[in-house]
């Protein structure tokens, strides 16, 4: 964690789960953080159609609720997409940009992320924008390398927002980088940060996600510019979430 920043526990649920479950997670994850405070702030990412449900309920009870996608366009003839405004008017405050997911699935480019995530800013939501490298990009020596051109091509001018490191290969594969690895790609992130963003970007949260679960998050969230987790898996089950909350 970097002095001064209040980490973030993300859960990014992707596409999984009724409304009911989903509504029954939110009110799980509520509960434990009301009777446990974790020293994190949380946010929960639902799939599009259980946005509103889960954000009326959690409204102003400190899990905050975010998309996992957006248009770059403000409204139009886009059949099937959904505009950072409609997330910011359904309750959602945050919404995950970039996901390597949507980068493979969706063949999503930087400068589609970049138009993304200025649409988010336009909106007033909070962008969690997504990098990292593949496992062959890995073995290649060519991980940082690969960060800073995502950083440096997916961040419109004035970002302000949320870094998510993820290494692809580590991705709901239980596989993790070293300590030694994240902290020197994070160190990497919030070097060009700081350099393209000054104070701002040494403020900006980076958090860390792949295979993040209880058993590892102390340790990573131990690590210097380690500001929090992005969480699959584990986001689905309560009582791990929270575990990794107060790991942080
Ligand atoms: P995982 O997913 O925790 O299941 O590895 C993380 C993510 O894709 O955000």
């Amino acid at each position: 964690v970097t002095p001064g920043i209040r980490p973030l526990i993300a859960g990014n649920w992707k596409m999984h789960g009724t409304l009911r479950e989903a509504a029954a997670l939110a009110e799980a994850v509520r509960a434990g953080a009301a009777a446990s405070p974790p020293a994190a702030d949380l946010l929960v990412c639902p799939p599009f159609p259980h946005i509103h449900v889960l954000a009326v309920a959690l409204l102003g009870q400190g899990v905050a609720v975010g998309g996992q996608d957006c248009h770059a366009a403000a409204k139009g003839a886009h059949t099937g997409d959904v505009s950072a405004a409609m997330l910011r008017d359904i309750g959602a405050s945050h919404v995950i940009l970039g996901h390597s997911e949507r980068r493979a699935d969706h063949g999503e480019a930087d400068a589609d992320v970049r138009a993304k995530v200025a649409a988010a800013l336009a909106a007033g939501l909070v962008p969690v924008v997504c990098v990292g490298e593949t496992e062959a990009q890995r073995l290649g020596g060519e991980a940082e390398a690969v960060v800073r051109r995502q950083l440096a091509e997916s961040l419109p001018d004035g970002f302000a927002g949320i870094i998510a490191y993820e290494p692809v290969w580590a991705i709901g594969t239980g596989r993790t980088p070293t300590e030694g690895d994240i902290a020197a790609i994070h160190g990497t992130i919030r070097d060009s940060l700081a350099a393209r963003f000054g104070a701002a970007g040494q403020g900006m949260r980076i958090l860390y996600g792949g295979s993040m679960k209880p058993g590892n998050a102390k340790a990573i969230l131990a690590l210097a510019n380690v500001d929090g987790g992005l969480v699959g898996g584990a986001s689905l089950v309560a009582a791990d979430f929270l575990a990794i909350a107060a790991s942080a």
